[in-house]
C-alpha cells in the first residue's frame, strides 16, 4: 500500500469551470490537482464538436472576465464562436496561467470518499489513482453526461454509423453522399442539421418535440462591437452582472407585452429577431411569467416559420405549440427552417409515427421504415446531475449522493450539500446555471468556492457543511420562484422531463442571477451562515 497523493483541493474537471479554479485556488496558495476525462482541457467544447457546434450567447460576453489582460488579447473572430475557436480559447487560458502542470487528462474520477475521522476525501480514478484532499469540487458540467442511445430500442444492431453530438469523434464525420438519420431537434440539432444537409445526399430529422429558434446572424466579428466592449469592458461586464440571466445583450426592457398596441408589439418583436439571439425574450419584461404575454411572443415566432419554410405542412409541423416559448431553452441557429426547403430534407413528425426501434438499416417507426447510412443522436443529456451520479459519492455516514437525490437534487446554493461537508457543486442544481450566461455564472461560483476554501484555510478550519434547514428553506425558495414562472409547463430538460425516471423537480434557480449573487454573498460575510464550520 502506497499512502495516497495528499492536496488541499481535488478539482474533477477542466472545462471553463475547472480551468478558472485551478488558478484561482492555487492564487490562494492551495495545493491543487484536476482530474479530466477528456484528452484535452475544454470540457463542454472538447466533446460537443459536432458540425455547427456554436456558443448561443455572443463571444465577447460569453468569456472570462477576472483577467483583464487575457480579456484585452484576446480577439473573437466571430460573432458567436464556433467549437474550435472555444476551444482554443480554452487551451489558451490553460497555457496563459500555466495551468496545464496541474490537470491530469484522460483520468476520469470513479470515486470520492469523505473519511469522518481524518476529515478528508479519498478520491479514486478509472487509471488507479487514490488521493487524499481537504475539499473537492465536481465542476464536471451541467450538459456533460450524455444521454444513451440505448434509450432507442435496437441502437446496438444498427449496421451503419452512428455518433452522439455530445462525443463527436475529433477529425468530423464526413456524410458526402451518405443518407442520414437525425434523431431530436433541440440546441445541438438544430445547429448541425444544416450543416449536415450541405453533405449528405439525404437527411431525414426526427422531431419529437419542435424547438422555438431564432436566427444568430452569425458572422464575422465587427470591429466597431468589439471597440466599444473593448472600451467599455468593464462596465459592460458589470451590468451583465445585473441582469437576471447575465447576458447583457438580451436587453430586457421595462415593459409588460400587453401594454402596447399590437403593431408597437410586432415591431418590437421584429426589431429583436432582425438583431438575433436571445434579444428576442428581452421585447418584453413578462414574457416567461404572463401565459397571455407569452402567447404574442410564440405567434411572432410562428409567423417567421410559416414566411421561412416553403412547405405549409412541414412549417405546422416545426411549429411548437405544447409549451411556452423560452421555457424550453430557446435555439439560435443559422439557417435552420430554410434548410427544410432544401430537397435533401424531411422531416418526420414522432408524434404521428412513433419510433419504434432501431433496425439494422436504419430507423423504424410505427408508419415505416427509413433505411440510412448514418444516425446522429442528438437526444441530449442528462442535465445536471448526470455526471454526479456517475460518481460513487460518499459523504457522512457513507451516505451516497446518488441516493440522497433519488427524489431530486438538494443543495444549499446549488453549491453544497446537506451531508457531504467539504464538497462544492459549480453551478450545481439550485444555481441559476444553466439559466444565465455560463461565463458570468461559473466565475461567481468559482470565486464563492475559493474565498471560502481560504477562509477556512486562514481559520485551520477542517470542514464546512450546509445544514438541512438551510438546504430544505433554499430548495423550497428555487421550486417556489420556479411555480412563479411559465418554465414548469415544459416537459424541459431542467425538470428532468427527458430522461425516463428521472424525478420531476426544476433543478436551476430561475430568481436571477443578481439575487443570487447577493444571497451568496451575504451567506459568506455572516461567516457562511446555513453551514456548521468545525475544526
Ligand atoms: P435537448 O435540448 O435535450 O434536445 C434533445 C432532442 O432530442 C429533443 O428534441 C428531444 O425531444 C429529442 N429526444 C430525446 N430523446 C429522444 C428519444 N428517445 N426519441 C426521440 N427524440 C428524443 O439536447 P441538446 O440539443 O443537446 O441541447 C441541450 C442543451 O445544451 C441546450 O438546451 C443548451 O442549453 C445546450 N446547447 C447549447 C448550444 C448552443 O447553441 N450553444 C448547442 C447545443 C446545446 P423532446 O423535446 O421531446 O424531449
Amino acid at each position: 500500500m502506497t499512502e495516497a497523493q495528499s492536496y488541499d483541493v481535488v478539482v474533477v474537471g477542466a472545462g471553463f469551470s475547472g480551468l478558472y479554479l485551478l488558478h484561482r485556488l492555487r492564487e490562494a496558495g492551495q495545493s491543487v490537482r484536476v482530474f479530466e476525462a477528456g484528452a484535452s482541457v475544454g470540457g463542454t467544447w472538447f466533446w460537443n464538436r459536432y458540425p455547427g457546434a456554436r456558443v448561443d450567447i455572443e463571444s465577447q460576453e460569453y468569456a472570462y472576465s477576472f483577467s483583464p489582460e487575457l480579456d484585452a488579447e484576446w480577439k473573437w473572430t466571430e460573432r458567436y464562436a464556433a467549437q474550435p475557436e472555444l476551444l482554443a480559447y480554452l487551451n489558451h487560458v490553460a497555457d496563459r496561467f500555466d495551468l496545464r502542470g496541474d490537470i491530469q487528462l484522460q483520468t476520469r474520477v470513479t470515486s470520492a470518499v469523505w473519511d469522518e475521522e481524518a476529515r478528508r476525501w479519498t478520491v479514486t480514478t478509472d487509471r488507479g489513482d487514490r488521493v487524499s484532499a481537504r475539499h473537492v469540487v465536481m465542476a464536471t458540467g451541467c450538459l456533460s453526461t450524455p444521454k444513451d442511445d440505448a434509450e432507442l430500442p435496437g441502437s446496438d444492431s444498427f449496421r451503419g454509423s452512428s455518433w452522439h453530438t455530445g462525443r463527436w469523434p475529433e477529425g468530423g464525420v464526413d456524410f458526402t453522399g451518405k443518407t442520414v438519420a437525425v434523431i431530436g431537434t433541440g440546441s445541438s440539432a438544430i445547429q448541425s442539421i444544416p450543416k449536415i444537409a450541405e453533405q449528405a445526399a439525404h437527411v431525414t430529422v426526427f422531431q419529437r418535440t419542435p424547438n422555438f429558434s431564432v436566427p444568430a446572424h452569425n458572422g464575422p466579428a465587427d470591429p466597431a462591437v468589439m471597440a466599444d466592449w473593448a472600451a467599455h469592458r468593464e462596465q459592460y461586464r458589470r451590468e451583465a452582472r445585473e441582469v437576471g440571466f447575465g447576458i447583457r445583450s438580451i436587453g430586457i426592457t421595462e415593459t409588460p407585452a400587453l401594454t402596447v398596441s399590437p403593431e408597437a408589439r410586432q415591431a418590437a418583436f421584429e426589431e429583436r429577431w432582425h438583431y438575433g439571439g436571445f434579444a428576442l425574450l428581452g421585447a418584453f419584461n413578462d414574457l416567461i411569467v404572463d401565459p397571455e404575454a407569452n402567447v404574442t411572443a410564440a405567434e411572432f415566432v410562428r409567423g417567421k416559420i410559416r414566411e421561412i419554410v416553403q412547405d405549409p405542412a412541414t412549417a405546422e409541423k416545426l411549429s411548437p405549440k405544447t409549451y411556452p416559448i423560452g421555457t424550453k431553452r430557446i435555439c439560435v441557429d443559422t439557417g435552420y427552417y430554410a434548410t427544410f426547403n432544401r430537397d435533401n430534407v424531411s422531416l418526420v413528425d414522432l408524434t404521428e409515427e412513433p419510433i419504434e426501434r432501431v433496425t439494422p438499416a436504419g430507423v423504424k417507426t410505427s408508419a415505416r421504415e427509413y433505411e440510412v447510412d448514418a444516425i446522429v443522436y442528438a437526444i441530449g443529456f442528462d442535465a445536471m446531475t448526470g455526471a454526479l451520479d456517475k460518481i460513487d459519492i460518499r459523504g457522512r455516514g457513507g451516505a451516497r449522493l446518488k441516493d440522497a437525490w433519488a427524489g431530486g437534487p438538494g443543495t444549499y446554493l446549488g453549491l453544497m450539500v446537506a451531508g457531504f461537508p467539504n464538497l462544492f457543486l459549480v453551478t450545481g442544481p439550485g444555481s441559476p446555471s444553466v439559466l444565465c450566461n455560463m461565463a458570468v455564472a461559473i466565475e461567481q461560483h468559482v470565486e464563492w468556492i475559493s474565498d471560502c476554501i481560504a477562509w477556512m484555510s486562514e481559520r485551520q478550519a477542517a470542514s464546512i457543511e450546509a445544514t438541512s434547514a438551510a438546504q430544505e428553506e433554499w430548495v423550497a425558495h428555487v421550486n417556489e420562484v420556479a411555480e412563479a414562472t411559465l418554465f414548469p409547463r415544459a416537459n424541459s430538460w431542467y425538470l428532468g422531463a427527458n430522461v425516463p425516471g428521472k424525478p420531476r423537480v426544476f433543478m436551476p434557480y430561475i430568481g436571477g442571477f443578481p439575487i443570487y449573487r447577493d444571497k451568496c454573498r451575504e451567506v459568506a460575510v455572516a461567516g457562511y451562515e446555513g453551514c456548521v464550520v468545525s475544526g
